[in-house]
């Protein structure tokens, strides 16, 4: 199974403006295949292969000196978005494809890499004629397991996607279980009856973030400190959502650790069962979040992750089966068969109850 992972880098200003230019380079010789494939169609009737455009590459390079500053594997990747852009187009998945400006050509990627040759060089990433950039490595990964690296220059910010092969364990031994009910005041609540509050760091730095945006419209537009307003609140933005990141990343793996099956909610029809005046945008973002860090460190671990429909999950008496209806606001389930429990946790032990049901079938 293949996961990404992303770090900012941090090139020199000389290792910025080759960036640059590489990219431009790979967009011209993007613009150049679209045109050959096209042109071989108005004069052939037969489009050209990715195979055939890969082995006109090296003349290419010769006959365009510039290019010798680009690594082959990266041009070759040009080619393979091209080949992938026609694909989409003959599946009738996308339009014919575009000519590229700048602004929707911003990456670049290296499809096959080494620990040995990328990463020798720790708290770095090795690009060939560009060296090595310095990386914000926030988070472990091993250099070992990554498979591609896409540089990619996002809003002002240079990124390193780094997609990296995780082995899948097996599946076997389920002897404990647990169901999740993912909330909107709390991060979440197990079967089990534990409850993952939101922490408090994380709620006072919300306070701070709509304070901020508070003043932020309260300042004229195009001033100033409009401007400077602006670059604390997204400074502080990018802070809470890593903050927020590495909670879910340490519920997951205790999760994970703890347990051989993992039930969880599905999300898409979560969101449109449930009421959604009051499932801010930021407990949505971290339910998709902590279900992915799930499955993911799952497969790894040879776990179990499953997720379930979740109708009357909240409203399902999980002791009975009887149907108590409440709001948001009521946040304890008390059910006439003496059921007395957190709200959350009853939830949990019903999708925990619905996924053992459907591992039986
Ligand atoms: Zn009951």
């Amino acid at each position: 199974m293949k996961i990404s992972q992303h770090f900012r880098i941090e090139p020199t200003k000389e290792q910025e403006s080759k960036l640059f230019h590489t990219l431009y380079l790979c967009r011209k010789f993007y613009n150049y295949s679209l045109e050959q494939r096209i042109k071989s169609y108005q004069e052939t009737g037969k489009g050209l292969s990715y195979k055939k455009q890969q082995n006109m590459l090296p003349q290419y390079k010769e006959e365009n000196l510039e290019y010798k500053a680009v690594q082959s594997q990266i041009l070759q990747d040009v080619l393979r978005r091209l080949y992938g852009a026609y694909k989409k187009f003959f599946a009738k998945e996308a339009g014919y494809p575009h000519f590229k400006d700048k602004y929707h050509y911003y990456s670049i990627t290296l499809p096959q890499c080494t620990a040995k040759r990328n990463f020798k060089k720790e708290g770095y990433v090795y690009i060939p004629y560009i060296g090595d950039l310095k990386m914000i490595v926030h988070r472990d990964f091993d250099p070992n397991t990554v498979k591609t690296i896409n540089i990619k220059y996002h809003a002002g910010k240079w990124y390193a996607n780094l997609s990296i092969e995780i082995p899948e364990g097996k599946t076997e031994n389920i002897t404990k279980y647990v169901g999740l009910d993912k909330g909107v005041k709390v991060i979440g609540a197990t079967s089990d009856g534990k409850i993952f509050e939101n922490p408090k760091w994380i709620q006072n730095a919300e306070r701070r973030l709509k304070r901020l945006q508070r003043q932020l419209s309260k300042k004229k537009k195009g001033s100033k400190n409009r401007e400077k307003q602006k670059k604390r609140l997204q400074k502080l933005h990018e802070k809470v959502a890593n903050q927020r990141k590495d909670y879910l990343h340490k519920i997951s793996y205790r999760l994970t650790e703890k347990y051989d099956a993992i039930f969880v909610e599905d999300l898409q029809v979560k969101n449109m069962t449930k009421n959604h005046k009051l499932a801010k945008s930021i407990a949505n973002v971290g339910w998709g979040m902590l279900d992915t860090f799930l499955e993911y460190k799952s497969l790894k671990k040879g776990k179990l992750f499953k997720k379930i429909n979740p109708a009357y999950t909240t409203q399902k008496c999980s002791r009975c089966g009887k149907i108590v209806e409440k709001d948001l606001s009521v946040r304890i389930h008390k059910c006439e068969c003496g059921l007395e429990i957190d709200r959350d946790i009853n939830a949990a032990i019903n999708i925990l109850h619905e996924g053992l049901r459907q591992l039986a079938v």
